[in-house]
């Protein structure tokens, strides 16, 4: 089943998510969902608040990108629940993000280059692993979300404030997008 995506302006994309435990109903089948969400936008991650459910749960696939650009992204996919990054390091980098909730805005973003991250996977076992590049990129963006936050809310003020009229817009239906969306109720 393929979910519409919350635009900005959605209360769900502001909320701090729900950890979820291995008893979580039909989580299996979500998954799946959240996969087949995903790839119909050809979108790269996508976070459980960004189809309205606000739980720790992320889906990442980089495939795509890895096609284009082989020498400098590796094809990534994981089931990323409950996800705690705990450390970041390396040089603060730009790099240039867009999110399937925020439609046709691409902007420069400032993240570490460098995170540590403890989640468990769709069987629920623990990993801690260490990632840089776009793989860390992808998994900060959509953590954000986790948090409530988009990766608007990190650009510089004069910048945000360019996009201002911009996002208010959306948030009642001004944007182009050519996959299912929902925006909130007025
Ligand atoms: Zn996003």
């Amino acid at each position: 089943m393929i979910y519409p995506i919350h635009i900005v302006g959605s209360p769900v994309l502001r909320r701090e998510a729900e950890e979820i435990g291995a008893d979580y109903p039909e989580l299996e089948q979500l998954i799946e969902d959240m996969y087949e969400t995903m790839d119909e936008a050809s979108g790269v991650g996508l976070a459980a608040p960004q189809i309205g459910k606000s739980i720790r749960l992320i889906v990442i696939d980089t495939a795509v990108m890895a096609e284009e650009e082989p020498d400098e992204i590796e094809a990534f996919r994981k089931v990323v629940i409950n996800p705690v990054i705990y450390e970041k390091s390396g040089d603060d980098v730009l790099m240039s993000e867009g999110c399937l909730s925020v439609p046709g805005i691409h902007e420069e973003v400032e993240r570490p280059e460098r995170i540590r991250i403890r989640y468990l996977d769709e069987n629920f076992q623990e990993h801690d692993e260490e990632y840089e590049g776009y793989t860390a990129r992808v998994l900060q963006h959509e953590y954000d979300h986790l948090e409530g936050k988009l990766f608007t809310d990190r650009l510089m003020p004069l910048r945000r404030n360019l996009l201002r009229n911009k996002l208010n817009g959306m948030a009642k239906g001004k944007f182009d997008a050519n996959y299912r969306t929902r925006i909130a109720r007025r």
